[in-house]
């Protein structure tokens, strides 16, 4: 008897030879199974009860032509299907595989079915393949604008308030700032609100201190502007505040949180398609989701926000590159890693140029009326 390993890879068994694989095997229709071998032998292969008093029957026996063994996945076990219905288990997959090699040529149907099945299953990952990208890339995008478009207006308003109270209970305390320094910057921001579609109405500024969130500033979905005492204090002058709050505005009139979170529920949703699990994902966004939407933006949204600064500064007069300072500033004092504004709007090297580029055009809003 001779082992696998010392045979030549490319010939077919000869009628002496014998391979043995360990496995597992099922009788017809149960799910029992007896820990056994399944013995090659020429055309021959039959499955022996691993251990045995005396000589036992075989299990199952069968022509290598009658088998139907399934294709290689990974390292997921190999089911090798008897004419009876019963079935082989084994984890051998490189053992079956040389197995299989030195059947090719001699025209077994169940190795030729085999070698048309491989393109096949390559071209089925690539379809899978191809699909999940087209539903990141299209699908994804085309349910958000939906989403956002069917929204009522009521929607971001909760978004907002149950995102503030959430704040002020786990992060912000209230503002130290003098009445006449708040009454100033209202103005201001009021002033920067009344050139927007949404108009004055449809912003607030809030002041908060915003003890481990920083020197910051956030907008929420209903258009609730949070500065906080700690950004008043750093900045030189009041249009790099504005610069800021313009930025702010920017997110809420093209309201990226919503989008942000329809996003993040359309990625969620292919994941819990791909993975079965609807329910407690679907509970955690909404419990979660809204409050992580509120406070990160995509890259293009900032740049998006940037560009809508530049322009509303412009309009209302006000320096457009004074936020841009205010970056390069926190930079150079706080670290690229300083936290505060800087780790919900990174203010890199690229940004900053391209508010320094942005050229002279109209405001416009692409989601408004
Ligand atoms: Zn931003």
């Amino acid at each position: 008897m001779s082992k696998a390993s010392t045979l030549p890879s490319e010939e077919a068994l000869a009628p002496s030879e014998r391979l043995v694989f360990q496995g597992v095997w099922h009788p017809p229709g149960a799910s029992r199974e007896v820990t056994s071998v399944l013995a090659a032998t020429g055309t021959r292969v039959e499955v022996m009860p691993a251990v045995a008093d005396g000589p036992a029957p075989a299990l199952a026996s069968a022509e290598t032509g009658e088998i139907d063994v399934s294709a290689r996945v990974g390292s997921i076990p190999r089911r090798i299907g008897f004419p009876d219905g019963s079935v082989f288990v084994t984890a051998e997959n490189d053992a079956v595989d040389a197995w299989l090699r030195r059947q090719r040529g001699r025209g077994y149907g169940f190795v030729a079915a085999l070698e048309r099945f491989h393109p096949r299953l390559f071209l089925v990952v690539a379809v899978v393949i191809a699909l999940s990208f087209a539903a990141y890339r299209f699908a994804v995008p085309a349910m958000v604008e939906v989403a956002v478009a069917v929204t009522p207006p009521v929607a971001p308003r909760l978004m907002g308030q149950s995102v503030l109270s959430s704040l002020d209970r786990i992060l912000l305390a209230p503002s130290q700032l003098d009445e006449a320094r708040k009454t100033a910057l209202t103005e201001g921001f009021r002033r920067l609100a009344a050139l927007t579609p949404r108009g004055r109405d449809g912003f607030t500024l809030l002041f908060r201190r915003g003890g481990r969130i920083g020197p910051n500033a956030f907008a929420l979905p209903d258009g609730s502007v949070i500065l906080t005492d700690e950004l008043v204090a750093l900045a030189d002058d009041d249009d790099e505040l504005m610069g800021v709050l313009a930025h702010e505005i920017g997110h809420v009139e093209h309201q990226h949180s919503l989008r942000r979170l329809y996003h993040v529920a359309g990625l969620s949703g292919l994941i819990m398609l791909a993975g079965g699990d609807i329910g407690s994902s679907v509970e955690d966004l909404l419990v979660h989701g809204s409050l992580l939407a509120a406070l990160s933006y995509s890259r293009d949204q900032e740049l998006e926000a940037d560009r809508y600064s530049v322009a509303l500064m412009r309009r209302a007069g006000r320096d457009p590159l004074a936020m841009g300072r205010l970056f390069e500033r926190l930079q150079k004092e706080l670290g690229v890693d300083g936290g505060g504004l800087l780790a919900t709007h990174p203010a890199t090297t690229e940004r900053i140029d391209a508010l320094r580029r942005e050229p002279e055009k109209p405001l416009r809003n692409e989601s408004g009326p």
